[in-house]
C-alpha cells in the first residue's frame, strides 16, 4: 500500500479561516493580526489583558535519544493535541519554528506527519510570518553596529580579536563558518576574523524566545556580551546603544503565531532556538498565553528527553515560572530496536530480543522524568511495520519500570488513534501529581550543577575539565551570574558524549571542552563534544528536488 506524503496530506486539508481558529480560543478578531487566511499574530495588549486568568495544564511531549529510524516527538504532539479536543477538551498546542537551512538539506519538516500536522506546511517550512529574518536582522544590526564603532575611534575600547559576537543567516552554509571581514582597506576597517551561525543559533533567538514581554526582551538584549577589552572586562549590547534598535525590529516577532492543525485545532508555532546550545522549546510567550487560553497545552523539547526536557525543566520552566503537569515520552519499536543494535537497513524485520535489549534506553528516561515530580506516561509511535509482539515487548517493559506504555496510531489515523494517550494524560494532568522540582537550585557553584546533570541525568561517572574552564566559569561567578542554570550542548544520539554509544551506558564521563556565557538569555552553555552552530549541507541537499509544479505548489518539500 502506497502512503501519501506529508505534504500530499497537509495539501488536501480543509483549512477554516484563522479568525474562526481564533474564536474558539476566544480571541477577539480584532486581537489577531492576520498574515494571509491562515496564519495570525496574537496582539500584544490582548496577551497583557490575560494576565489574572488561571493557568491550564501544561503537558511535555519528550523522546527517547533520537536514531536515524525517526522518533516523531512533533508528529505526537499534534497527535495528542487533537486527540484531546476528540474527548471534548480545550486543548492548543505550542510547538517551535522551522529553520530554513536544514529544510533545504535533510531534516524533515518541522509540523509534524501523517495525519497529525500543522497547515500550511509550506509556509511554515518556509518564511511563514517573518520572524526569522527578523531575529537574523536584528541579530546582524548588533554586528554592524559592532564594527562600526571600532571603524569611527573605538571609544569603548573593544579589543577586535575579542569580538564575541559573530554573525546569523538561516541557511545551511559551511563556507561561513569561518570568515575575514573588513578586508578592502582603510575604508573597510580594521580586519579581524569572525564567522557566521545559523539564525537558530543566534543568542537572540535564545533571548526571543524566554522573554516575557517587549520590556524584558530589551532588556536582555542589552545584557549580551558582545566583546571584551584588554583587560577582558565585558562590553554589553547596551553599551553600542543597539538594543532599542534591535527591539524595533523585534516587535512582531515576539507575538506568537496562531495556525490550525489538519482537524481544526488550534496550534502556536513560535520561536526556534537550537536544542544544543540554547534550550530548544518554544517561546515563553507562546506557552503563556495558550495556558491562559486552553485547559490543556502540549508542547514538545528538541532532542531526546536527556537534552530536550532537561532543558525544559531547568531552563524554561524554572526560569518562566512554569511547571508541568505530565510529561509523553515517546518511543517507537525502531528507535528499541536501533539502542538494541539492530542496523537501519536491518528494522524491516521482526526482532523481539533486539526490542527487549533497546529498551534500558527507555527506562532511564522514564526515571529521568520521574526525577522532577512529573508524572509520566510512554507514548508508543506506531510505525506500519511494527509487529504485536514487538509492541508488546514495550509494553512489558515500561509495566516494569512501574509506568504504562500506550500504543498510538495518530499518524494512520489523526486523533482516532490517540484517544487512549488522550485519556491518560487527562488523568495524569488532573492527578495532581505533580510536584515539579528542578534537578539543581539557583544558588549551586556552576561546575556543580554540570556535574549534577551528567550525574541525575546522563548518569556519568563524573565531569572533566581543564583548568580554564574552571577559572573562566568562577570569573563568571565573580562578576555575578552564578545564579544563571547551565546549557548542556552534547550530541543527541547517546547519553554519554559519544553519539555511537547508545542504549543506556555507564562508566563514562563527560569532558567540557568550553564554556560560553549567554547573559541576555540567561545561561551558560557548557560544550562537551563537537557542537555545530553553523550546519553544512549533505551532498545531495533536498533542495535540489525542491521545486514549483505547473499548478504552482510546492514539491519536494519531504
Ligand atoms: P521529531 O519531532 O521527533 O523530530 P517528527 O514528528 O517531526 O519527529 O517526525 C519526523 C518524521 O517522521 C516526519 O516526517 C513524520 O512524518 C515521520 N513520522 C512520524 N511518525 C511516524 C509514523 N508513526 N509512521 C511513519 N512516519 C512517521
Ligand atoms: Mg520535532
Amino acid at each position: 500500500m502506497a502512503y501519501k506524503t506529508d505534504i500530499e496530506i497537509a495539501r488536501e486539508a480543509k483549512k477554516r479561516p484563522i479568525m474562526e481558529i481564533g474564536a474558539k480560543l476566544g480571541i477577539p478578531s480584532e486581537h489577531l493580526l492576520p498574515y494571509g487566511h491562515d496564519k495570525a499574530k496574537v496582539s500584544q495588549p490582548f496577551i497583557a489583558s490575560l494576565a489574572d486568568r488561571k493557568n491550564g495544564k501544561l503537558v511535555l511531549v519528550t523522546a527517547i535519544n533520537p536514531t536515524p529510524a525517526g522518533e516523531g516527538k512533533t508528529t505526537t504532539t499534534v497527535g495528542l493535541g487533537d486527540g484531546l479536543n476528540r474527548i471534548g477538551k480545550n486543548a492548543v498546542i505550542c510547538i517551535r519554528e522551522a529553520s530554513l537551512g536544514p529544510n533545504f538539506g535533510m531534516k524533515g519538516g518541522a509540523a509534524g506527519g501523517g495525519y497529525a500536522q500543522v497547515v500550511p506546511m509550506e509556509e511554515m517550512n518556509l518564511h511563514f510570518t517573518g520572524d526569522f529574518h527578523a531575529i537574523t536582522s536584528a541579530h546582524n544590526l548588533l554586528s554592524a553596529m559592532i564594527d562600526n564603532h571600532i571603524y569611527w575611534g573605538n571609544e569603548l575600547d573593544i579589543d577586535a580579536r575579542r569580538v564575541v559576537w559573530r554573525r546569523v543567516m538561516d541557511m545551511n552554509d559551511r563556507a561561513l563558518r569561518d570568515v575575514v571581514v573588513n578586508l578592502g582597506g582603510v575604508a573597510n576597517g580594521f580586519p579581524r576574523q569572525t564567522g557566521f551561525d545559523i539564525t537558530v543559533a543566534s543568542e537572540v533567538m535564545a533571548i526571543l524566545c524566554l522573554s516575557n514581554d517587549l520590556e524584558d526582551l530589551q532588556k536582555r538584549l542589552g545584557d549580551i556580551v558582545v566583546a571584551y577589552r584588554r583587560d577582558k572586562s565585558p562590553i554589553y549590547c547596551r553599551d553600542i546603544k543597539a538594543d532599542g534598535a534591535m527591539t524595533v525590529l523585534l516587535k512582531d516577532a515576539m507575538q506568537p503565531n496562531l495556525v490550525q492543525t489538519l482537524e481544526n485545532n488550534p496550534a502556536f508555532v513560535h520561536g526556534g532556538p537550537f536544542a544544543n546550545i540554547a534550550h530548544g522549546c518554544n517561546s515563553v510567550i507562546a506557552t503563556k498565553t495558550a495556558l491562559k487560553l486552553a485547559d490543556y497545552v502540549v508542547t514538545e523539547a528538541g532532542f531526546g528527553a536527556d537534552l530536550g526536557a532537561e532543558k525544559f525543566m531547568n531552563i524554561k520552566c524554572r526560569k518562566a515560572g512554569l511547571a508541568p503537569d505530565a510529561v509523553v515520552l515517546v518511543a517507537t519499536v525502531r528507535a528499541m530496536k536501533m539502542n538494541g543494535g539492530v542496523a537501519k537497513a536491518d528494522l524491516g524485520a521482526e526482532n523481539v530480543e533486539a526490542v527487549q535489549k533497546g529498551c534500558p534506553n527507555l527506562g532511564r528516561h522514564i526515571g529521568n522524568v520521574k526525577s522532577f515530580g512529573v508524572p509520566v506516561v510512554v507514548a508508543i509511535n506506531h510505525f506500519v511495520t511494527d509487529t504485536d509482539a514487538e509492541v508488546q515487548a514495550v509494553k512489558d517493559y515500561v509495566a516494569s519500570q512501574g509506568s504504562e506504555a500506550i500504543l498510538c496510531k495518530h499518524w494512520a489515523h489523526g486523533s482516532a488513534g490517540v484517544e487512549e494517550l488522550s485519556h491518560k494524560v487527562v488523568e495524569l494532568a488532573e492527578s495532581g501529581a505533580a510536584n515539579f522540582t528542578p534537578s539543581y537550585p539557583d544558588d549551586m557553584p556552576l561546575m556543580k550543577k554540570i556535574e549534577t546533570i551528567a550525574a541525575k541525568i546522563y548518569h556519568a561517572d563524573g565531569v572533566i575539565a581543564d583548568n580554564a574552564v574552571h577559572a573562566q566559569l568562577q570569573a563568571w561567578e565573580e562578576a555575578g551570574y552564578g545564579h544563571l542554570p547551565v546549557c548542556m550542548a552534547k550530541t543527541q544520539y547517546s547519553f554519554s558524549t559519544d553519539p555511537n554509544l547508545r542504549g543506556a551506558p555507564t562508566g563514562f564521563s563527560v569532558p567540557v571542552r568550553e564554556v560560553r556565557l549567554s547573559a541576555g538569555a540567561g545561561f551558560i552553555v557548557a560544550i562537551c563534544g563537537e557542537i555545530m552552530t553553523m550546519p553544512g549541507l549533505p551532498r545531495m541537499p533536498s533542495a535540489e528536488v525542491i521545486r514549483l509544479n505547473a499548478d504552482g505548489d510546492v514539491e519536494g518539500l519531504f
